[in-house]
């Protein structure tokens, strides 16, 4: 009778008793299946002998030679040097702990077999701590048959106890104890994909003439094949949230437009292509009976306001209320100054919630919401609070969705109209997710693309410059403002405390003020009143601050066209995405605008890389692509914020080119093979990651 290895616990291996099962757990150890889907991390290459003169710095290898002489030398460390030769060319083995046993071994003209990392050391190539095995008194044991693995281990574990655990897995396996091949046949043909036991036993124990740098690099055919299981376990799971989201029903928005054309009369501009293309599949969206779950994605300046104004009169107009959620209290307001100002004169009133807001005036709010007086309601995270309760709310929007996750847009939906409704819901980021992780991040919505910026832009121009030339960006702000344009100047730090980045912004502020006599300078950050920040944005937006230095509070959203140059100090403190959304905050109007990243020298290589991506690109799209290419995909969203699964064997960079065919393949997948879904996502996800259950 076969087993079934994911239930089959390690205890069942000779040797293994509590303590050492007690020990595997700890590496997440804890049936044969586990042990078979613990990979190497890297492996060495003992199936072979190298010549003394083919090694190069950096390579793991056998050597075998004959001992020209073993002495003591001092250095600026004591250490034991010897010198071996074979036909090819000679090499030092070098020792800084050595017993005398060790040394009187290491006899001139002894033959030895060392295996070891070639260096290139004070007498040119050298083996530190060589393994080193005597071929006058061993038997030559044969070299290895296949690669050997090495574990990620854990203390109290040596390699050759994984290995030899490893061993035990495989014969299990061979003898065909049942370790099931979850992909369906068609699948492992389409994709040409090697079979699941193939594959492991390939990645446990490579075979000699294994191309070894494919393995290290993680594209080798055995790795694609449980990277794309992998995936299409992540994918899976994102298909059967999306399933559930969409089993519930959503209010019918039928609406006549009329509001809508009201509104776009009244906006002095039309639509951009963009906007109207996007709006479109939103009203189609509105217009059915389960959610919508819809990301829209555009670049900083797109015009996502407008789009998501014209989603909320459709629902307004059927009568539902609508809510819009913003990450922070600044842009909050500013929707809702820009929705009063929209709304009004249609005859919406329009409520307002934030933590911050208290006693009368918040109970006024609560109750214009849960009464529907307030069809239209903006604000913060403050709008999950339990006491926020809403009279019909039919479409949620979300503004800056990166700031928010998976778990955050679940419990909007709970918010859901009247108990039977679940609320539609847009979710709106300016944070450009690249295509691979929009795939796997954001699998459960449907995506729309704003990829056009209205009429009458001016690209900015961005500058690296060292903060050692200060002196000639202040007088560039000087003569700038002297002009009549506006300009910000953002203080960032790396710590979270917004009391020291205030107290850093504040400096900032009054030393700008003294070098700046001619100029009135306003300064903001997050530890301001909410009241301070609005009338200190008012000021700037009235033209009545030239200069306003600020913390990275102003990095989302706000809006004021004449400002049309940025300094960002200490620039390669940020992520890209987060620079790219700071700058944005000029070129807003028709002057040519201006960026300076005033960096901090010396500059990393990576750091100047970077930064220069910044100087060549605008594009919200191509600098997200780069960004993770060079941070990886848990800087780039935030792994803890999005929900953004850690990958065992996959690598969404690397294995980029397999997503679009394990999202072609995952749809059919469910459909043809339900019963083996729940056991792919139970082989690879652990159970907090599978927010289907949510
Ligand atoms: P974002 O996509 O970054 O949220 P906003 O919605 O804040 O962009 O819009 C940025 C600016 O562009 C606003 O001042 C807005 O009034 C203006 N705007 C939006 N759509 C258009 C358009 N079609 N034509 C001209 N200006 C527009
Ligand atoms: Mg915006």
């Amino acid at each position: 009778m076969s087993l079934q290895l994911e239930r089959t616990p390690l205890t069942v291996f000779k040797g293994v008793g509590p303590a050492v099962a007690e020990k595997l757990g700890r590496l997440g150890l804890n049936s044969v299946q586990d042990v078979l889907f613990h990979l190497p991390s890297r492996y060495q290459d003992r199936t072979r002998i190298t010549p003394i003169g083919a090694l190069r710095p950096g390579m793991d290898a056998v050597i075998e030679g004959v001992l020209l002489g073993a002495d003591v030398v001092m250095g600026r460390r004591r250490s034991l040097l010897c010198r071996i030769q074979d036909g090819s060319g000679t090499l030092s083995l070098r020792f800084y702990y050595f017993s005398a046993a060790l040394k009187a071994n290491l006899q001139r003209g002894s033959h030895w077999r060392c295996y070891g990392e070639a260096r290139s050391g004070a007498s040119g190539l050298e083996i530190y701590h060589p393994e080193m095995q005597n071929l006058d008194t061993q038997q030559a044991a044969p070299v290895a048959a296949t690669l050997t693995p090495i574990y990620p281990a854990t203390e109290g574990l040596s390699q050759q106890r994984l290995r030899s655990l490893t061993d035990a897995a495989l014969a299990w396996l061979e003898q065909g104890n049942s370790l099931p091949d979850l992909l369906a046949p068609e699948l492992t043909e389409q994709y040409q994909l090697p079979s699941l036991r193939e594959a492991i036993r390939t990645l446990h124990r490579p075979p000699p003439d294994i191309d070894l740098q494919a393995l290290e690099d993680g594209r080798h055919w055995a790795q694609h094949r449980l990277a794309f299981e992998e995936l299409l376990a992540h994918q899976l799971t994102m298909l059967r949230l999306r399933a559930q989201v969409r089993a519930h029903r959503a209010p019918v928005m039928q609406a006549s437009g009329e509001l809508a054309h009201a509104y776009v009369q009244q906006l002095g501009f039309p639509l951009t292509g963009a906007q109207q293309r996007v709006a479109d599949e939103i009203r189609v969206d509105l217009q059915q009976s389960r959610p919508m779950l819809r990301l829209v994605q555009g670049d900083v300046g797109a015009g996502k306001t407008v789009v998501a104004a014209l989603a909320a009169l459709q629902a307004l107009e059927a009568g539902w209320q609508v809510a819009l959620m913003a990450p922070t209290e600044i842009l909050a307001e500013q929707h809702f100054n820009n929705f009063q100002r929209w709304f009004t004169p249609l005859g919406i009133s329009v409520a307002w919630m934030a933590g911050k807001l208290k006693g009368k005036t918040r109970a006024n709010q609560l109750q214009m919401i849960a009464t529907g007086e307030a069809a239209m309601v903006v604000g913060t995270h403050a709008l999950f609070q339990p006491e926020v309760q809403f009279h019909n709310l039919g479409l949620a929007v979300i503004d800056e969705q990166h700031r928010f996750g998976v778990q955050q847009r679940l419990a909007l939906r709970d918010k859901g109209a009247a108990g039977q409704f679940s609320p539609h819901q847009l979710i709106m980021t300016a944070t450009p997710i690249p295509r691979t992780l929009a795939m796997s991040a954001y699998a459960d919505l449907d995506t729309s693309v704003l990829d056009e910026l209205p009429p009458g832009r001016t690209p900015i121009n961005t500058v690296l410059v060292s903060d050692s030339r200060r002196d000639e960006v202040i007088e560039r702000v000087r003569a700038g403002c002297a002009e009549g344009r506006q300009a910000y100047w953002v203080c960032t730090l790396i710590e979270e405390s917004e009391q020291l980045q205030a107290q850093a912004a504040e400096v900032t502020w009054q030393t700008l003020c003294e070098q700046l006599p001619g100029l009135s300078i306003g300064l903001i950050h997050g530890r301001m009143k909410s009241t301070e920040k609005a009338e200190l944005m008012a000021a700037f937006k009235e033209g009545d601050l030239h200069l306003l230095v600020a913390t990275t509070v102003i990095e989302v959203g706000v809006d004021v066209p004449n400002a049309s140059l940025m300094i960002i100090e200490n620039p390669e403190r940020l992520g890209l995405a987060q620079l790219h959304q700071l700058r944005g905050r000029v070129g807003r109007g028709s002057t040519a605008s201006h960026c300076v990243l005033l960096y901090h020298t010396p500059l990393s290589a990576l750091g100047r890389e970077r930064l220069g991506i910044m100087r060549e690109s605008s594009d919200g799209f191509v600098i997200a692509e780069k960004d993770l290419e060079l941070r990886g995909p848990g800087e780039v969203l935030g792994t803890r914020q999005t929900g953004l699964v850690q990958f065992r064997v996959a690598d969404l960079v690397r294995d980029a080119d397999l997503l679009p065919q394990v999202q072609e393949a995952a749809a059919g997948f469910a459909r043809q093979h339900p019963q083996r879904v729940s056991l792919i996502i139970d082989r690879w996800l652990a159970e907090g990651q599978q927010f289907a259950q949510v």
